[in-house]
């Protein structure tokens, strides 16, 4: 009989040992998918994630010249770089897109205000983001162009 006691508490600690180690091997399984999900996040849709919150949030409002790259005529989520030239501020995205910008300063500088057709400079334009164009933004020469443009379209 003791005998058998003992087996029986010897098999009963063995089953309790693999449950635990069980719950252990799911818990490292699930923190690992976890883990998985999040370092996607961070290096694939996070940018996604954030451009599209940007777009919301400009959608119907005036977008601040430093948001723009004046050099591609895109709203951007991080930080851009300011260049002062004469004293007027310009914006671009990236030292590629600074060196553009000012390489081909005479031209890039300006931009056709779509309701007038008119050349104006971009760095005091008022900027609104374009519909559905991937972050494209247009640049009026007043908010008043662009309410006239906006019951035109
Ligand atoms: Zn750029």
């Amino acid at each position: 009989m003791p005998h058998r006691i003992t087996k029986y508490r010897r098999e009963s600690k063995k089953r309790k040992l693999e449950k635990r180690a069980n719950l252990l091997f799911t818990s490292i399984g699930v923190a690992l998918f976890l883990l998985t999900v999040f370092v996607s996040f961070e290096l694939y849709m996070k940018d996604d994630f954030k451009q599209s919150n940007v777009y919301k949030e400009y959608k119907n409002v005036q977008v601040p010249s430093s948001r723009v790259c004046m050099s591609t005529d895109k709203i951007k989520v991080n930080q851009t770089i300011p260049i002062e030239v004469n004293g007027e501020m310009y914006y671009a995205c990236c030292n590629k897109c600074q060196r553009r910008l000012e390489v081909n300063y005479n031209k890039n500088r300006y931009a056709t205000d779509p309701y007038s057709g008119n050349s104006i400079p971009k760095f005091n334009a008022y900027i609104r983001l374009k519909e559905n164009a991937g972050g494209k933004v247009l640049y009026f020469q007043s908010e008043e162009n662009f309410q006239k443009y906006l019951s035109q379209n």
